[in-house]
C-alpha cells in the first residue's frame, strides 16, 4: 500500500513540479516516474519525499529539489552510451536518474559515511553501472577521463579548472558557481578546446568543500 502510494505521489510530482515547468524530454521523465525518490530520504523526512523542496539528508548536506534534479540532468542531453560523471553523490537519488540514462557513472563523494549508505540503497534498487568513490571533487577522477558529462551538485566559488579539464571535446557540464547564499547554474560546453558558459538560473546548493 505505502509503494502504491508513492508511486501516486511520484506521478504528481512529475506532472505539477516537472512537466508544467518545461521539461518535455521523455526519457527524463521516465527516469523520475521510475526512481523510487522516497528510499533516498530518512524516515522522519519520507512523506514529504515528494514535496516541490529540497530536504536534508546525514551530515548537513541536502538531496536537491526534484525540478533541480530534472532540470540539471535535461540540460546534460545524456545519452544511452554516454560517459557521465557526478561531483556530489549525496542521498544518491541523482545518481540513480544518471544510471537510469547513462551507461557508465561516476558518482565521487566527501564523505565516506554517505558514499556507503547511498551505494547500500543503489545496491537494493540493483543498479548495476555505477563506480563509487570517495574523495574531493575537485580532482574529478582522472583515471576514467574524460567523460561526456559532468554533474556537480554542490557550489564552487569558482569554475574548477582541473575538474573542466576532464570534459571530453563537446562534452557537457552543469555546475552552480557563488557563495553559499545565492549562486548561478551554468552550462559549460566545450567546443574547439574552449568553455562556453550559458547561464541557466538562480539557484542554491550547499558549499563544495576544497580540502583534501
Ligand atoms: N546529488 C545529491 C546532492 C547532495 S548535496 C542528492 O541529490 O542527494 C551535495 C553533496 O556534495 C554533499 O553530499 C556533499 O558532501 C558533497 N560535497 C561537497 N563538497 C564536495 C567535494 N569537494 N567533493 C565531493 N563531494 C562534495
Amino acid at each position: 500500500m505505502k509503494n502504491e502510494l508513492y508511486s501516486e505521489l511520484r506521478k504528481q510530482m512529475v506532472n505539477d513540479q516537472i512537466i508544467s515547468r518545461g521539461i518535455k524530454t521523455k526519457k527524463i521523465i521516465d527516469a523520475f516516474i521510475n526512481v523510487p525518490r522516497h528510499k533516498f530520504i530518512s524516515n522522519s523526512y519520507q512523506y514529504m519525499a515528494y514535496d516541490d523542496h529540497p530536504l536534508p539528508i546525514d551530515n548537513n548536506q541536502t538531496i536537491s529539489q526534484p525540478y533541480m534534479v530534472a532540470l540539471m540532468t535535461d540540460q546534460l542531453d545524456i545519452q544511452k552510451t554516454d560517459k557521465v560523471l557526478e561531483i556530489g553523490t549525496g542521498s544518491g537519488y541523482q545518481t540513480a536518474i544518471l544510471a537510469y540514462l547513462a551507461n557508465h557513472v561516476y558518482t565521487v563523494e566527501l564523505h565516506e559515511m554517505l558514499s556507503i549508505k547511498a551505494k547500500q540503497i543503489l545496491d537494493e534498487l540493483e543498479y548495476k553501472n555505477i563506480h563509487y568513490h570517495i574523495g574531493n571533487g575537485y580532482h574529478g577522477l582522472n583515471a576514467y577521463a574524460p567523460f561526456d558529462k559532468i554533474i556537480v551538485t554542490a557550489a564552487p566559488k569558482q569554475f574548477p579548472k582541473e575538474l573542466m579539464s576532464q570534459l571530453k571535446e563537446s562534452g557537457k557540464m552543469i555546475i552552480p558557481i557563488g557563495d553559499s547564499y545565492l549562486q548561478q547554474l551554468f552550462l559549460v560546453e566545450k567546443e574547439n578546446t574552449h568553455f562556453k558558459k550559458s547561464f541557466i538560473t538562480y539557484c542554491r546548493f550547499v558549499e563544495m568543500v576544497n580540502k583534501d
